[in-house]
């Protein structure tokens, strides 16, 4: 693919607080490619005040999944940015066996197959603290924990100095019906990947650092 032999294509597949919108930024940085998660777009959409944010908005809240139609004409849209020429990372997308069919229809058509699928696997126990320790940095996305990445300065963002929040998502309740929806219509796929053998399971009960070693030796084989 690219011709200085870096850029990779892949998803991130993981129950919530798995690791994947901290694992995404140094993929970006390390193969030059875009991250898209379709979480941060529709809260965004939500943050304009747009009417597909009014309409999504309470679903988010509740923990449910928003319907396919939206999310994959947001992946299509943006797939074909400059950004993603080399490739692209997808975080929380797809997270139904729908999604996918759909996401392989698109690349099948821009002739950009997948180099792979990592699998973050981790007990539901591990990420209630991780999930209610969250702080993020909206305009960047960045993430940072209370205990686990906390910031330099408490609730504010490192590189820029602004506030941190919390999610409203990210409270007990709203996570046990998130991991319900991963377990019944999103663990599938690593299955459904494992038969396409791009499917890559990690560890990702282990330091920040030592789960982007294993991540990276996913794409240890890739065919430049
Ligand atoms: P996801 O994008 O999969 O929902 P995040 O990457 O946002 O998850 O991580 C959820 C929370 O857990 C964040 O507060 C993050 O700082 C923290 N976290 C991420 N990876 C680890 C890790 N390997 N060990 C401990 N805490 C982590
Ligand atoms: P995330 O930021 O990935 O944790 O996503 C936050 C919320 O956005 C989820 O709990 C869903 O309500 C919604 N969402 C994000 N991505 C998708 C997707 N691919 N399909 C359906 N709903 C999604």
């Amino acid at each position: 693919m690219a011709e200085s032999g870096r850029g990779i294509r892949t998803i991130l597949l993981g129950p919530p607080g798995a690791g994947k919108g901290t694992t995404a930024p140094k993929l970006v940085s390390e193969h030059e490619i875009c991250h898209l998660s379709t979480g941060d777009m529709l809260r965004e959409e939500i943050a304009s005040g747009s009417k597909l944010g009014q309409e999504v908005k309470t679903v988010i809240s509740e923990g449910r999944l928003v319907s396919d139609e939206i999310v994959c004409e947001m992946i299509k849209n943006n797939l074909s940015k400059p950004a993603c020429q080399r490739g692209f990372v997808l975080d929380g997308f797809p997270r139904t066996v729908g999604q996918a069919d759909k996401l392989n229809f698109m690349l099948k058509e821009n002739g950009t197959p997948l180099d792979s699928v990592v699998e973050f696997k981790i007990d539901d126990a591990v990420l209630v603290e991780r999930i209610c320790g969250r702080l993020v940095h909206k305009p960047s996305g960045r993430s940072y924990h209370t205990k686990f990445a906390p910031p330099k300065i408490p609730m504010k963002d490192d590189v820029t100095g602004e506030p941190l929040m919390r999610r409203s998502d990210d409270n007990e309740e709203s996570l046990k019906v998130r991991l319900s929806a991963y377990h019944a219509q999103t663990s599938p796929l690593a299955a459904y990947y494992g038969e396409r053998n791009v499917h890559c399971p990690v560890n990702a009960d282990m330091p920040a650092k030592d789960v982007f070693s294993a991540v990276q030796a996913c794409f240890a084989n890739k065919k430049n």
